[in-house]
C-alpha cells in the first residue's frame, strides 16, 4: 500500500480509500498527458452564472453533460461543494468515473488545492479539493478556468501542436492563461496570467479591481458595452441604429447585440470592435515581448465576432510588436470549443491525477457520508 492513502476498513465489509494529498498528489500530478490513462473523466466549469459538468474521453469528447445555475455568492460554500457532488453522482450513474477536475473562476493556490477567492462565490481560501476527494472517493483536481481552457484548446482545439501558447479569454473582463512547453505555467502563488489587469492608459478608466487604465477596461464585453451605451446616452449620430433597435432603452445594449448588428454592417458597431480589436492587438504584442509564444488563443464570448475583433486585433499586434520585421510572428487564432472548453480541460487535466477502477458510485458515497462521519474522517484526521 502506498504511502499517500490508506485504506479504512469498517466492519470487514464497508471500505473506503481515504486520500492523503499533499505529497502523493504533487508525484501524481506530473505525470504527462501522454502516461495518464485513457479513461472517462468529469470536468466542470464553475462560472459566475452557471455550473457546467460533462463526462470526457481520452479524447475530448464530451460523452454527457449537465448544466445548472451557480449558487447564489451569499450561499456558504458547502452549497456549492453540495452541487458539485450531486452533478458528480448523477453522471457516476451512467459513467465510470475515475478522477474529477475543477475548472473555478477564481485563484487556486500554486498547488491547486485550494480556491483563495472567487468574485461569484464565498470561497475565501477555501480546500476544496480534500473536501471534495473526502467526499467523492476519486482524485480531484482543481484549477483556474481560463488554465483548464488553455488547457484544452492546446489539447484538441485551435493550438493542438503549440505547445507555446497563450489564451486570452474576452468576457466581461479579460482572463488568460499561460502554455509553456504543455505545461501550465502558474506562477509561484498560482495566480499568474492575470493580463487583464496589466495597465494600459495611465489614470485611464477605473477599474473594479481597484486601479485605473487596465487592459480589460479597454478591451472586453464590458468595454465594449461601456462605449456603445455612452455613444447613445450622449444621443451621437452614429448610434441612431442601435438606439432605435432598444426602443430607447440604453440599458438594454448588450454585447451580443452589439455583435449581432457589427455582422449587419451597423457602423458604430463595427468601429466599436475595431476599438478593442486594436486594444487587443497592443495588449498582445506586450505579452509576445514578455513570453514569446507561438500562438495567442481569443476565446470567450466576445471572440464570436470572429474577424471583426481579430482582424484589427492582427493589425495592432504587426504595428506594435517588438522586433517586427526581424523575428517569427505569432498567430493570432479564434478558440475552437467554445464555452465548453473550460469543462473539457478540466476533465483532461484530471486525467493526470486518474487512478484507474477508482469509480466514484452513489451508494459507496452515501454509505460513507453516513457512516464515515464516525470512523473513516477520525482515521483520516489521526
Ligand atoms: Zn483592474
Amino acid at each position: 500500500m502506498s504511502a499517500n492513502r490508506e485504506r479504512v476498513y469498517r466492519g470487514g465489509a464497508a471500505r473506503a480509500t481515504v486520500w492523503r494529498n499533499v505529497s502523493g498528489a504533487d508525484r501524481r500530478e506530473r505525470r504527462s498527458h501522454l502516461t495518464a490513462p485513457r479513461v472517462p473523466t468529469v470536468g466542470i466549469d464553475i462560472g459566475g452564472t452557471k455550473v457546467m459538468a460533462g463526462v470526457v474521453d481520452a479524447d475530448g469528447n464530451i460523452l454527457e453533460q449537465l448544466r445548472t445555475e451557480t449558487p447564489d455568492k451569499s450561499k456558504s460554500p458547502k452549497v456549492v461543494e453540495d452541487t458539485i457532488v450531486e452533478l458528480v453522482l448523477d453522471l457516476s450513474e451512467r459513467h465510470d468515473v475515475h478522477a474529477v477536475g475543477i475548472g473555478a473562476a477564481g485563484w487556486v493556490d500554486a498547488d491547486r488545492s485550494r480556491v483563495l477567492f472567487a468574485p461569484h462565490l464565498a470561497w475565501r481560501d477555501e480546500p476544496l479539493r480534500d473536501r471534495l476527494s473526502e467526499r467523492l472517493l476519486v482524485p480531484v483536481m482543481v484549477d483556474n478556468d481560463a488554465n483548464t481552457a488553455a488547457w484544452a484548446e492546446w489539447r484538441f482545439g485551435a493550438a493542438r501542436g503549440e505547445p507555446d501558447l497563450v489564451m486570452i479569454t474576452l468576457g466581461t473582463g479579460i482572463g488568460g492563461a499561460i502554455l509553456e512547453d504543455g505545461h501550465v505555467k502558474r506562477g509561484r502563488y498560482g495566480v499568474a496570467g492575470e493580463f487583464g489587469h496589466m495597465q494600459v492608459v495611465p489614470g485611464g478608466h477605473r477599474c473594479p479591481c481597484g486601479n485605473r487604465g487596465c487592459w480589460e477596461q479597454y478591451s472586453s464585453g464590458n468595454a465594449l458595452v461601456r462605449e456603445a451605451r455612452e455613444l447613445a446616452a450622449a444621443d451621437s449620430p452614429v448610434a441612431y441604429g442601435i438606439i432605435d433597435r432598444v426602443g430607447g432603452n440604453i440599458r438594454d445594449i448588450t454585447g451580443p447585440l452589439i455583435t449581432e448588428l457589427a455582422r449587419q454592417g451597423d457602423a458604430m458597431c463595427v468601429e466599436l470592435f475595431q476599438d478593442i480589436g486594436q486594444w487587443l492587438g497592443v495588449g498582445i504584442a506586450n505579452l509576445a515581448a514578455a513570453l514569446d509564444p507561438s500562438c495567442f488563443v481569443i476565446g470567450g464570448g466576445v471572440s464570436a465576432a470572429d474577424d471583426l475583433l481579430i482582424g484589427p486585433a492582427r493589425d495592432a499586434f504587426r504595428r506594435t510588436l517588438t522586433g517586427r520585421g526581424y523575428r517569427p510572428e505569432a498567430r493570432i487564432v479564434k478558440a475552437e470549443l467554445g464555452p465548453e472548453a473550460g469543462m473539457v480541460g478540466a476533465a483532461d487535466l484530471a486525467r493526470l491525477v486518474a487512478r484507474r477502477f477508482r469509480r466514484t458510485n452513489r451508494r459507496r458515497v452515501e454509505r460513507y457520508e453516513r457512516y464515515g462521519r464516525v470512523y473513516g474522517r477520525q482515521a483520516a484526521d489521526s
